[in-house]
């Protein structure tokens, strides 16, 4: 959980452009976008443009706090377009805890009860 942030990280390189994405929403300090590998219809990461934090726990608190904001706006957005059943909000921290994309970021899962998880 502890090292040093890397700049050419892939959410780094789709900030800077360098790489494509999907946007859903953005502002100064938020983007949203599509994740390439969905787990279901619908699936959104979410990260703070500015912070180098690589994980919830490095995260400063007010770029968790405008980041959490966005999420819920992100997430009403979705539930408004996709109207799923249920919406899945994951995070993870560390290789051993599941992250393999060290800029620190939320998911937004639709779920169906009806429907099969991908991926
Ligand atoms: P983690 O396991 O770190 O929480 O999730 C990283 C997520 O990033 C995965 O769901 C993966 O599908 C997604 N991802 C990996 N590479 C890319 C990419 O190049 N573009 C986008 N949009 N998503 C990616």
């Amino acid at each position: 959980l502890h090292g040093d942030y890397d700049p050419d990280n892939i959410f780094a390189k789709i900030l800077r452009g360098e790489i494509p994405s999907v946007k859903v929403w953005e502002d100064e300090h938020v983007l949203a976008f599509m994740d390439v590998f969905p787990q279901s219809e619908g699936h959104v990461l979410i990260i703070a443009k500015q912070s180098q934090a690589r994980n919830l726990l490095e995260v400063e608190p007010e770029v968790l706090a405008r980041l959490t904001a966005a999420l819920q706006r992100t997430a009403k957005a979705v539930e408004q377009a996709l109207q799923p059943e249920g919406l899945a909000i994951m995070q993870f921290n560390g290789d051993a805890g599941g992250q393999t994309v060290f800029h620190l970021h939320f998911h937004i899962i639709p779920r169906w009860s009806s429907r099969e998880l991908k991926g």
